[in-house]
């Protein structure tokens, strides 16, 4: 990818990149239309409380399905959205279907009550991104304590100080923040205690082979322990064993998500798995 190249010096040119660069104009083009055309959608995660078993929580996962080239993963839109600054069209669109819908379970009587959704370093640089959410919670009458925002740790790292500034903002209109991806970064731990979190999300990679590397398994550890210091809540992410949720128990993890539980499901299978809320 040319901006990697760019990064230590180099830039190749060849016919290869040429039909990459083709594929990204034209996909831009059509990331433009996706949102107008309704092809975006929201898959939701369920957050699982590690020592209750119960879900508290999930995460909003974006989805294009093209109306040609079928399914494109985020993890090749989203880039793109970032680069050409589509991702605040995107990003608006998430946080209102996002909310839009947890409303909407909400008033069907289901538990849990809080929604998390990505917002990336362009977003949150951006002035007016704090009161952006606001006006979109009035809009859908959601409660800011059910929203939470995932940050990832790389994101706060580029223009710090803003980012502060933007989450100190978030935080206090109510709505929680996560740091997403931690310990793929390079957030030292004097930043880690200015920042108002509420949520530590340890990367996938950590979680993977836990049980049997040791290193992982000490970082895990470590990092679990630091969350707490910070009085945060530690989150596994990409559980995808019983066994490795077992260590995660045993090692005072407080929330996981992953295959184990669920992959992300559209809202209609979703929506089976949430209990309905005791009623009086
Ligand atoms: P992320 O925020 O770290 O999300 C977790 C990713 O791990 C998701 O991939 C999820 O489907 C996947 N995952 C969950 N459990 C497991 C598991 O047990 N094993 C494995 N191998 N994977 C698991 P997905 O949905 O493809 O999203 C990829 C990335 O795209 C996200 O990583 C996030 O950075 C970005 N993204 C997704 N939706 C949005 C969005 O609405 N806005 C922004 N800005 N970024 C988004
Ligand atoms: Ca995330
Ligand atoms: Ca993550
Ligand atoms: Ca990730």
């Amino acid at each position: 990818y040319c901006k990697m190249n760019g990064r230590h010096g180099l830039l190749f040119y060849t016919d290869q990149m040429n039909e990459y660069y083709n594929d990204l104009v034209s996909l831009e083009g059509d990331l433009r239309e996706a949102i107008s055309k309704n092809e975006l959608e929201l898959y939701y995660q369920p957050k699982v409380d590690i020592i209750s078993g119960q879900i508290s929580g999930m995460e909003a996962l974006v989805r294009w399905h093209h109306y040609e080239k079928g399914f494109i993963p985020p993890n090749k839109f989203i880039p793109l959205a970032e680069e050409t600054g589509l991702i605040v069209q995107v990003g608006e669109w998430v946080l209102k279907e996002a909310c839009r819908q947890n409303e909407e379970w909400m008033s069907l009587g289901y538990a849990p009550e809080r929604v998390a959704v990505n917002v990336s370093a362009v977003e949150l640089q951006r002035h007016d991104f704090s009161a952006r959410v606001k006006r979109i919670l009035e809009e859908t009458g959601m409660p800011p304590q059910h929203l939470e925002i995932e940050i990832t740790e790389n994101s706060i790292m580029q223009n710090t100080e803003e980012c502060i500034k933007t989450m100190q903002e978030l935080k206090a209109m109510g709505i929680s923040l996560s740091i997403d991806d931690f310990g793929t970064g390079y957030s030292s731990l004097g930043y880690l205690r200015k920042f108002p979190i509420n949520f530590l999300k340890i990367d996938q990679s950590f979680i993977k082979d836990v049980e049997t590397d040791p290193s992982d398994a000490e970082i895990v550890k470590a990092m679990i322990q630091l969350g707490h210091t910070f009085q945060m809540e530690v989150v596994a992410e990409g559980v995808e064993t019983a066994s490795i949720l077992e260590f995660l128990e045993e090692i005072g993890c407080d929330l996981y998500q992953g295959y184990h539980y669920s992959r992300p499901l559209p809202p209609h299978e979703f929506e089976k798995m949430l209990m309905p809320k005791r009623r009086y």
